[in-house]
């Protein structure tokens, strides 16, 4: 009975407005999910790089050490960072001798290198 039933209105109408129909609803759903799953990931991303940058400064830093949880002053370390050392020899075969001493003078070819007093844990590099 019903096997015999369906045969007649299949190929009369239903598939040909059938499969055209269900294709658009596919292709705009899809459309719209993309750009809002794409926008809250980095907007988040930039505010942490922000408030981790600005924490530390060039000299002792006061910061929540995320080891002891203790709130700390940063015992710091002060060291010559390697391009000084290959400005230096760039700046003696163009400029001589004379010139292998601006690079250990300068202030941006130094890093600080920041560690908890208590627990001594490396917190960051500025
Ligand atoms: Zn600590």
């Amino acid at each position: 009975m019903a096997a015999t039933i369906a045969p007649a209105q299949y190929g009369m109408e239903a598939p040909p407005p059938y499969q055209p129909t269900n294709q658009p609803i596919v292709h705009t759903t899809y459309t719209q999910a993309q750009p809002v799953a794409m926008q809250p990931v980095m907007t988040s991303t930039n505010t942490v790089v922000v408030q981790s940058a600005g924490r530390l400064g060039k000299g002792p830093s006061n910061i929540l050490c995320n080891n002891c949880h203790q709130n700390v002053v940063t015992r710091t370390t002060r060291s010559l960072k390697g391009e000084a050392w290959l400005l230096a020899l760039v700046l003696c075969c163009l400029g001589g001798i004379l010139c292998v001493w601006i690079p250990f003078v300068m202030d941006s070819m130094y890093e600080t290198t920041h560690h908890c007093p208590s627990c001594n844990t490396f917190q960051g590099t500025t």
